[in-house]
């Protein structure tokens, strides 16, 4: 599969959730059995002889290629979640959203130093969620911190937020 038609697998929505946002919807990607086996292969194969320990993913939708790319890692899987979802003791993480904030959380007992991280999102986009999710990550003391989209939007720059403290990696560019 090339990228031009792997791009042209992801629907775009105009003004959703609001007017002026332009919606990367990748369930039309991921519905499709051949294209989401190859986004799923070419992710993990990237990865593979990287030592990864523990792939993170983001609630939710860094839930579903998350998990994907933990089991053919043979890495272990931690959520990153949404607030009061998490049901042991967590490390909480407030980023800035375009009007107010939000906040992250993960297990306390998630992570070890030694630990070779991957973090999975479906999309970058300002980089405010990832910084979050590097921060808490972070916390752990562990030295080696990767960062994954299915997809990047290069005109939000929200790469250079964080290319500085962890290594990115985005299978497709709009
Ligand atoms: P950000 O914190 O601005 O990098 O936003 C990243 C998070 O918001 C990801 O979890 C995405 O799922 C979601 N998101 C932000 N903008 C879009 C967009 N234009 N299309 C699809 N998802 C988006």
């Amino acid at each position: 599969m090339d990228i031009n038609s792997l791009k042209k697998s992801i629907r775009n929505i105009p003004d959703f959730p609001k007017p002026g946002i332009h919606f990367k919807d990748v369930t039309s990607a991921y519905q499709d059995a051949k294209i989401f086996s190859f986004i799923s292969d070419e992710i993990s194969t990237y990865y593979m002889n990287k030592g990864i320990t523990k792939v993170v993913g983001i609630e939710s939708r860094g839930f579903i290629l998350g998990s994907i790319i933990a089991y053919k890692l043979n890495a272990g899987f931690i959520p990153i979640r949404k607030p009061g979802k998490l049901p042991s003791e967590v490390y909480s993480q407030s980023y800035e959203l375009e009007y107010g904030f939000d906040t992250l959380e993960i297990h306390q007992d998630a992570l070890y130093p030694n630990d070779i991280v991957l973090i999975h999102d479906d999309l970058l986009a300002t980089g405010g969620t990832i910084g979050a999710a590097i921060d808490l990550v972070k916390k752990f003391g562990t030295t080696k911190i990767y960062a994954n989209f299915f997809v990047e939007l290069d005109f939000l720059k929200g790469v250079q937020k964080i290319e500085g403290s962890v290594e990115v990696m985005s299978l497709v560019h709009f």
